[in-house]
């Protein structure tokens, strides 16, 4: 039945985000049987399609759910009851990853920052020099509700020299910008197809290394037959061997899709897009006159733009008035973050500079319209003056 609610014009929000036409092509491609051969080969070449995308030398591991249980089930998997756990929050998925690590870690130290701020290399290193059982390190590469990224090949170089384990959640920076398991030395590396991708949410894209796969293996804890396993998945890549239960067809048809959009107009391309969608946005913003959420704009994400919700006005205000007035669907902060800022995601197909300018005029226009003086003019010129250069 249709909904009495208008559906949204343009989705700008930090994902899920609309998905790619290649995409929905390819999510109506039929609904195959999982034990056919056709299938079994389909599904192992999306995970070598996986892999080349990632650039890591094994297939890649798809878990059959949303990338927040893909990172607990990395959590129940990895982190057994000897190891010592080191979590990095400088924002709410960074935070969150602590308290699945408290089913399973005998200790835990946690570094926060300001969910404004980047993790600082140097306090892992201190942290290291103070509690050498550091085992499992857990990086949120990029906290989207934050908007912000933090550094991390230079805390993955830290954590190897450590000899530690890294878990890295690049579920909403990967596929945007230039991250990818090796760079950052991630041991379990994860990331998602209904972000920067550009197709349905519902799936875990995961690399794990062979140094996490032992430490797996020797995790008496570790679960299997369960949601929550790594290790029932690891082999279901090959063609030769079966699924623990049946995957979702059509949302692997669809990731087939988004990588074949991804390789055919090129990674470097896609990231360059990205990256001058953000730099367009936020010229915009601070010319508007609005504040930028990120403490220091070098880390603010390419994906997605987080800006200060003004004073004396409400965050679902604006949301609300750019939804009725445009069309445009912006996203609120969450938790912590919550009615501190408002963001505007650049990922996937809307990763555009043109998009830059709606996002500039849905926010601002709302402003106008709740009674803020704020320049759209000067917001839309000054992301001209970056797209044109
Ligand atoms: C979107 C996202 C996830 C996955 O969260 P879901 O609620 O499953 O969509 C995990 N980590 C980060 C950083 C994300 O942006």
């Amino acid at each position: 039945m249709a909904s009495k609610i208008k559906e949204p014009v343009i989705t700008l929000s930090a994902g899920p985000v609309a998905a790619y036409p290649r995409v929905l092509r390819a999510m109506s491609r039929p609904v195959q049987y999982d034990f056919d051969p056709w299938f079994q080969q389909f599904y192992e070449d999306v995970t070598l399609k996986c892999a080349k995308a990632l650039r890591t030398k094994d297939p890649a591991l798809i878990l059959q759910v949303e990338p927040a249980p893909g990172i607990e089930a990395a959590a129940a998997s990895l982190i057994s009851p000897n190891d010592t756990v080191l979590n990095l929050a400088s924002g709410v998925y960074g935070k969150g990853f602590g308290y699945w690590s408290a089913r399973y870690h005998k200790d835990m130290v946690e570094i926060e920052v300001p969910y404004n701020e980047a993790i600082d290399p140097g306090q892992v290193a201190d942290a290291f020099r103070k509690r050498p059982d550091i085992k499992v390190v857990s990086l949120v590469h990029h906290d989207t509700p934050s908007g912000t990224i933090n550094p991390a090949r230079e805390i993955g170089t830290i954590v190897r020299e450590h000899d530690g384990l890294l878990i890295v959640d690049a579920v909403s920076s990967f596929g945007g910008m230039d991250i990818h398991p090796d760079d950052c030395f991630a041991d379990i590396f994860i990331t998602g197809p209904g972000k920067c991708l550009g197709a349905a949410p519902g799936l875990t894209i995961m690399s794990v290394s062979d140094r996490a796969w032992k430490h797996i293996e020797a995790n008496p804890k570790a679960p299997f037959a369960s949601v929550l396993s790594l290790k029932d998945w690891k082999n279901a890549w090959s063609k030769e061997k079966p699924f623990p239960f049946t995957p979702s067809v059509a949302e692997i048809n669809g990731l087939d899709g988004a990588l074949d959009q991804y390789f055919d107009e090129g990674p470097e391309n896609v990231w360059r897009r990205h990256a001058l969608t953000a730099r367009a946005c936020r010229a915009g913003i601070k010319a508007m006159g609005l504040e930028l959420w990120a403490k220091t704009e070098s880390i603010a994400s390419p994906t997605c733009t987080a800006v200060r919700v003004p004073a004396g006005v409400n965050d679902e205000e604006i949301i609300a008035a750019a939804r009725a007035q445009f069309g445009v669907v912006l996203s609120s902060g969450r938790n912590d973050t919550k009615g501190k800022l408002i963001r505007i995601g650049h990922m996937g197909p809307v990763a555009e500079p043109i998009y830059a300018t709606v996002a500039l005029t849905a926010l601002g226009g709302a402003l106008r319209k709740l009674g803020r003086k704020v320049d759209v003019a000067a917001g839309i010129e000054a992301a001209l003056q970056v797209i044109q250069g």
